[in-house]
């Protein structure tokens, strides 16, 4: 944390600027985020068109994201989940399209 007045760092619990006496209320927490996780986006994004592909990537970035402390596992985690789910829709709608076409 660090005061929104005279920008000095602060104490985990300091409820005052040692520097200037502003209030903790009003300070900016300026810590900088970890980055988000590249493969975990382009994995959510393919588990969509390429469930095959995205499943791989998004347990891939998952591990990364773990490793690394970096932001994306929640998104892996989803694009798991997302490819999972159209491995099964997929072949579904592709069964009924053929089924469709053949008895009708
Ligand atoms: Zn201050």
């Amino acid at each position: 944390m660090y005061c929104r007045n005279c920008g000095t760092q602060l104490e985990g619990g300091a409820q005052y600027c040692g520097h200037c006496g502003t209030g903790r209320n009003i300070m900016v927490d300026l810590t900088p985020q970890p980055p988000l996780n590249r493969l975990a986006l382009w994995g959510f994004a393919a588990a969509i068109f390429t469930p095959f592909y995205g499943l791989f990537a998004c347990i891939h970035a998952r591990k990364l994201c773990i490793q690394r402390g970096e932001r994306g596992a929640g998104l892996a985690k989803a694009g798991i989940i997302l490819s999972a789910c159209m491995m099964v829709v997929y072949p579904v709608v592709i069964i009924l399209g053929i089924g469709y076409y053949i008895f009708s």
